[in-house]
């Protein structure tokens, strides 16, 4: 009988939720992803490369042209200049990359700060390279890192922290003073970064993302993590990209070369051609999603759910207690996704240890208006 690597790790939360919400018919309000298409210009681009016959491996590190676009990027976003050859590496989508930063730092015995409610791959990957997940609570009522907490989760083991902002699934920001207040903390010991911002460019109200690329302390000793999945509305292309200084990089590419080796060829250049082209894209995205999340919000004011509207990410978190508070949030999601036809993820699965008394849901709103406009529907006849 082979003894599991990973033996509290069972079928995630998006799977059940999503096959449950495909059987019974609910509209999925679940997994993070669009029920829309990515651009035409850039689905019409990988048909093109792959009927032009750019179909055999892509460079290890990321095709050079998009790597080149992602620095230009960068450079639009946050002002910053990165080398496309040694600080980008193009990954088959963030998850791959988060885990190959993971395991270019992590030795047995060392320790991981992560901040719950966290996202569900960090800690898999941690305990595969031998290392162990210290959980630091967010703060319950807004998501920010409560530093007490966070002082007292430091150790001497402690080798890497893992923040994610945009953060998913609060949908909460990190703010440039808490940005330097870590770097003060963590200034002079031997502690690294994964910065997972996979949602940076979904930032609403014109408050800016905050990216640890622009904070040189804290760059110098960082992984940053970035889906193209997000951006363009491809989840299942499965591309994503890791930045770090060029010591981090050479690390990280000794993984990612056995891991996977490289990400798939046609939507690399699929990709390059399309950031060319359009690199208004990334900057009319915040517009784009807030108008859903208003239009969403607007239409489940009436409901007896409440919230507050996010600050970034395509999720909206709801509070239920005023429908079932004798349902914990999980058998909330399911009642909700059976009798109701709405599925949801329920937030007590990104924690270790979930505050008893929370009942919040996350609903994604990425979606046509027809399907928020059906689902508002459904959400307020409950
Ligand atoms: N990090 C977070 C916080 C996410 O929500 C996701 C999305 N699914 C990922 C990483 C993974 O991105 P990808 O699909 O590119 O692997
Ligand atoms: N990031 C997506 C979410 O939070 C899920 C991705 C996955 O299914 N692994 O819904």
């Amino acid at each position: 009988m082979i003894q599991s690597k990973l033996p509290s790790v069972g079928t995630t939360i998006f799977t059940t939720m999503s096959q449950l919400a495909a059987e019974t018919g609910a509209l999925n309000l679940s997994q993070g992803f669009p029920d829309f298409d990515g651009p035409d210009a850039l689905r019409e681009a990988v048909s093109r490369h792959v009927f032009s016959g750019h179909n055999q491996y892509a460079p290890m590190t990321g095709l050079p042209a998009l790597r080149e676009q992602v620095a230009i990027k960068l450079q639009r976003s946050y002002a910053v200049t990165v080398d496309p050859l040694t600080e980008i590496t193009i990954t088959p989508g963030a998850t791959q990359g988060i885990f190959c930063a993971i395991h270019a730092v992590i030795r047995p015995g060392d320790e991981v700060i992560v901040f719950d409610p966290c996202y569900d791959s960090y800690e898999p990957a941690t305990e595969l390279a031998g290392g162990r997940c210290v959980h630091v609570q967010l703060d319950l009522n807004d998501f920010s890192i409560d530093w007490e907490k966070f002082e007292a989760a430091l150790s001497p083991r402690t080798r890497m922290i893992v923040l994610n902002s945009p953060h998913n699934p609060s949908g909460a920001l990190i703010s440039r003073a808490e940005l330097d207040r870590l770097a003060t903390l963590i200034a002079g010991r031997d502690i690294y970064l994964v910065s997972d911002e996979v949602y940076e460019h979904l930032v609403f109200d014109g408050q800016p993302h905050v990216s640890v690329l622009a904070h040189p302390e804290l760059y110098s000793r960082a992984f940053v993590v970035s889906s193209f999945g997000k951006t363009y509305h491809v989840t299942g292309w499965k591309t994503g990209y890791v930045v770090a200084p060029p010591a981090l990089t050479a690390e990280l590419r000794k993984v990612h070369q056995y891991v996977s080796f490289c990400g798939v060829t046609p939507l690399q250049y699929a990709l390059a051609d399309f950031m060319a082209a359009s690199p208004e894209h990334v900057e009319e995205l915040p517009a784009f999603y807030q108008a859903k999340r208003d239009l969403f919000c607007d239409l489940l004011a009436p409901s007896r759910f409440s919230f507050t509207r996010v600050a970034g990410t395509y999720f909206q978190l709801v509070d239920y207690s005023r429908i079932r508070p004798d349902l914990n949030d999980v058998e909330m999601s399911l009642w909700m996704t059976r009798e109701h036809g709405v599925a949801a993820i329920p937030i007590s699965v990104f924690y270790q240890q979930a505050p008893a008394d929370q009942r919040l849901v996350r609903l994604c709103f990425a979606k046509r208006e027809e399907t928020l406009r059906e689902a508002a529907a459904k959400l307020c006849a409950i």
